[in-house]
């Protein structure tokens, strides 16, 4: 890509930064480099050894996330967790206390609470934006938070935990999975780091394991040393696969965010369902923060049957909506948290963490509104 002083948007950015033109034929589109072994020595590319995550391919993804996060430098990997345990590993060692959010992703909850303490670093819990001054210690190296989170959509005032991090020297990570940098970028708002899994919204498509952190150049640095010791790279086809994914990602969001908006309204509306958790509805308990730091409101959302027992009937009449894990594909996928990701919490614990029985999310793909809001509707008729 050619530069100049003009600023590009995102939607440009997604398609053009980053991709490398085929230099041996003027073709459009990046090559797929599949060598794992490189003439050597050759000044031209000294530094090409696979392990290293410093392939051709690697480096467009690294180069299109960095730019659409607003971050210095970006590292891709084989999946979200690596790169998320790649990232605290890289920054905290025995002895460091770090700060979590409480309600994390299944996987990195189950990382911060069977695997840091097992290496001599202290974890702690936040719910809320304000619990986080008084839950610091002397040692606190690390603010980690997801906003908004899984299932019930909280957000926390990213400005103000970067605020609070950068005042007290702590290194400050946000999982920004949910929003995508098309809704928010809290490199902009303060953050430090920011990590993606890959997997969901950026490839977009259901078909790619991967994940990336995008930080300033120093942190990258110090990121792709512990990088290159653990592994965990992503190899050249799944990132050919992931940079044509990101090449829409800007055109799919904005469909993601619309559909999610209609059917937020719909369920808010239905007299089968108790509560609707979607931050763009202006009752979200965290509407405004997320008015004021997202520029769309995301595809996730989740609802509340008021009778449970109405959950297999709704599971079994959809016909487009599937049920399943994962999210941020094209395709519309519904959960029920309380049989899956939260399963293995006992009743109690999910009801302190606001997870009941009838919650229901939903990972809102990009089909046509109108045929969602039917599938949905007609499920739901007998309920
Ligand atoms: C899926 C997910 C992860 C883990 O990513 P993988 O690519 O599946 O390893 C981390 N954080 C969030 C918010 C996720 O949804």
């Amino acid at each position: 890509m050619k530069t100049s002083s003009h600023r590009l948007h995102p939607t440009t950015l997604c398609i053009h930064a980053g991709t490398r033109l085929d230099p041996a034929t003027g073709g459009a589109c990046s090559p797929i480099y599949t060598s794992t072994a490189y003439a050597f020595p050759n000044p031209a590319n000294a530094n090409i050894y696979p392990r290293y995550f410093n392939t051709p391919n690697q480096q467009v993804i690294n180069r299109k996330l960095a730019a659409l996060e607003q971050g210095e430098e970006a590292l891709v990997f084989g999946s979200g967790m690596a790169a998320i345990a790649t990232l605290l590993f890289s920054q905290l060692k025995t002895g460091d206390h770090a700060l979590f959010q409480s309600d994390l992703y299944g996987g990195t909850h189950q990382l911060v609470t069977k695997e840091l303490p097992r290496h001599g670093i202290e974890v702690s819990f936040c719910r809320a934006t304000m619990e986080y001054p008084a839950a610091l210690r002397p040692n606190t190296r690390l603010i980690y938070v997801e906003s908004p989170s899984n299932p019930l959509l909280r957000c926390v005032d990213l400005a103000a935990l970067a605020q609070l991090g950068r005042e007290r020297g702590i290194l400050t990570v946000v999982d920004n999975t949910f929003a995508t940098p098309i809704n928010q970028n809290p490199i902009a708002l303060g953050f430090d780091a920011v990590i993606h899994s890959a997997t969901k919204y950026l490839n977009g498509h259901s078909d790619v394991n991967a994940g990336v952190v995008i930080s300033s150049a120093a942190i990258i640095r110090r990121l792709t040393d512990s990088a290159t010791l653990y592994g965990g790279m992503l190899d050249a086809h799944a990132c050919y696969q992931l940079e044509r994914g990101l090449k829409t990602l800007a055109l799919r969001v904005r469909q993601h965010n619309e559909n999610a908006e209609h059917l937020a309204r719909f369920f808010q509306s239905h007299p089968a369902v108790a509560r609707v958790n979607y931050p763009g509805l202006p009752n979200h308990p965290d509407h405004a923060i997320a008015a004021r730091q997202m520029r769309g409101f995301g595809g996730m959302l989740s609802f509340e049957l008021k009778d449970p027992t109405g959950l297999d009937c709704l599971l079994s009449r959809l016909r487009l909506v599937m049920p399943a894990l994962s999210l941020g594909g094209v395709e519309s996928l519904i959960c029920i948290p309380s049989r899956t990701s939260h399963r293995l919490m006992t009743p109690d614990e999910r009801q302190h963490a606001g997870i009941n029985d009838g919650l229901v999310r939903v990972s809102v793909g990009i089909e046509d509104a109108e045929d969602l809001l039917q599938d949905f509707s007609e499920a739901m008729s007998e309920l």
